[in-house]
């Protein structure tokens, strides 16, 4: 089966979030099913760069009035279609934001035109290869199947997966015209409290939809988790999936992982000791016994940010450390920066995003805090499960559906994997703290967790294998 997967990241090429992990593992995944992806992304600097040389499979002189081309190539075992369009994508700052992390004001045409391509792909534009469905991620690429559904080609089945409902992509109804649909495209599709929302035509216009973990399917469906989608999602229900993220175990594996001061498995768990005392080295922490915690995330208030600023000094007080690694909202940068002052040698921070130092800190904590309001499927925790690093974790999304909370029950029978805590307030993560102590210091259980954890299967096998099934049954049904 060929697939066409359209995003805007994709790792190890560009990546500021899960979505990237997951548009670079899937396709990898998929191999093993007969299931061959080609992955369309935008031609940004980063990504022009790291291709070299590629091969011109499609030309554009008016893609949504600019000119264009789609190269194709191939990069680290992923076949990759990049669309070089340097009016949309060479330019400095982030995928969408700019150097000041200001949204581009040109967003919409920008990702539009990333879908016009993918349409056209899907509709057989390039020679000798068309997909036989079409795979779409976020907001970014969910004109695709609108554009799809009024182009005059033959159907291509499509499935819409949702990383994060947060992030919708709304506009005012002034740019419609330039999407270039027809007229009646605006009603049935696109239109959204007197605006018009790309999330919302995706969700409209895909056979299936799909999100990164069961209880995210479920709580997308409720106003709290919905963020105004819910009642056309649950209009939707029938097509609805929750497929929960794997990792790449390759790139994430302490056993042969070069960015780590030592490799270890779960029979050489002392060796995590190097990366304990280098980690410490970086954030100028004390090296006495007190737990590690570390952060590593978008600093932001999804991401319960606002809490860890409120308890941080708690946390030196109680005896632990804490070593943060993010960027985000400036008010948060400061308040962690701010705590970090206050507690030399108990807490550090480094502001930026750090790849390497991200497997550093897996490697070398004891612990990793996951406080988020809402997670649609989390990464960070899945990579702490394979390192070792006792996940304690807000009790929602995928991170309810990965960790085996250390209740009683589950630390009488040995399979603890973690620690989850609700509601997500200071009084919740001070509690889930307080157990986190009680058993860090019981170095037998806390060990057993860390193998437990460890044995945890985080791969790809078995969500591979469900969106394969997925696939085949939307190509069964005929769309
Ligand atoms: P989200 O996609 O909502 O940001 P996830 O947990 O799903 O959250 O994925 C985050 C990914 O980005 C993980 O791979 C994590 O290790 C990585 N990451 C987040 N912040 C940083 C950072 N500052 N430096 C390095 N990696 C980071």
């Amino acid at each position: 089966m060929n697939v066409l997967s359209v995003t805007s990241e994709l790792y190890p090429l560009i990546k500021t979030g899960g979505l990237a992990d997951v548009a670079g593992a899937l396709p990898l995944a998929l191999t093993t099913h007969d299931v061959t992806t080609k992955t369309l992304v935008p031609g940004y600097p980063v990504v022009m760069r790291a291709i070299g040389k590629a091969v011109k499979v499609l030309d554009y002189t008016d893609l949504l009035g600019e000119s264009a081309a789609v190269l194709e190539v191939e990069h680290g075992g992923l076949r990759i279609l990049v669309l070089d369009a340097p009016a949309y994508f060479d330019r400095p700052g982030g995928p969408y934001v700019d150097e000041n992390g200001v949204d581009y004001p040109d967003n919409w045409q920008r990702f539009a035109a990333l879908s016009r391509v993918g349409a056209d792909i899907a509709g057989g534009a390039i020679a000798d290869w068309k997909p036989d469905l079409v795979h779409l991620h976020d907001w970014q690429a969910a004109l695709t199947p609108v554009y799809m559904r009024y182009d005059p080609t033959p159907e291509v089945p499509s499935i819409f997966t949702i990383h994060n409902i947060a992030f919708q992509g709304n506009f005012s109804t002034a740019i419609f015209p330039g999407l270039r649909l027809p007229p009646h495209a605006y009603w049935e599709s696109l239109e959204y409290y007197g605006g018009l929302s790309f999330m919302k035509a995706g969700l409209r216009t895909a056979h299936a939809i799909s999100t990164v973990s069961p209880s995210y399917a479920e709580e997308i469906l409720t106003p709290e988790f919905g963020m105004g989608m819910q009642g056309l999602i649950a209009s939707r229900a029938e097509d609805l999936y929750g497929i929960i993220n794997g990792i790449d175990a390759v790139t994430w594996n302490p056993a042969t992982d070069p960015m780590i001061a030592e490799t270890y498995s779960a029979a050489t768990l002392k060796r995590r000791k190097a990366s304990r005392n280098a980690l410490c080295a970086h954030f100028g922490l004390e090296e006495d016994d007190g737990p590690i915690f570390c952060i590593i995330s978008r600093l932001t208030w999804q991401k319960g940010m606002d809490i860890v600023v409120e308890l941080a000094d708690e946390i030196a007080a109680m005896g632990g450390k804490l070593a943060i690694l993010g960027s985000g909202d400036t008010s948060l940068e400061q308040g962690l920066m701010a705590a970090a002052g206050r507690n030399p040698g108990r807490i550090g921070m480094t502001i930026g995003y750090n790849e390497p130092l991200s497997h550093l800190m897996q490697a070398g904590a004891d612990a990793l805090l996951v406080p988020s309001r809402f997670e649609p499927c989390g990464l960070t925790q899945l990579y702490a499960l394979r390192y070792g690093c006792i996940p304690v974790v807000a009790r929602t999304g995928g991170l309810h559906d990965t960790i085996i909370n250390a209740n009683e029950v589950a630390l009488a029978a040995n399979v603890a994997t973690g620690l989850q805590f609700s509601p997500v307030t200071a009084e919740g993560l001070r509690h889930a703290l307080r157990r986190t102590f009680r058993l860090f210091a019981d170095r037998k259980l806390w060990s057993a967790m860390q193998k437990q954890g460890m044995k945890s299967d985080v791969s790809w096998g078995r969500s591979g294998a469900r969106y394969a099934d997925l696939y085949a049954s939307l190509l069964s049904k005929g769309h």
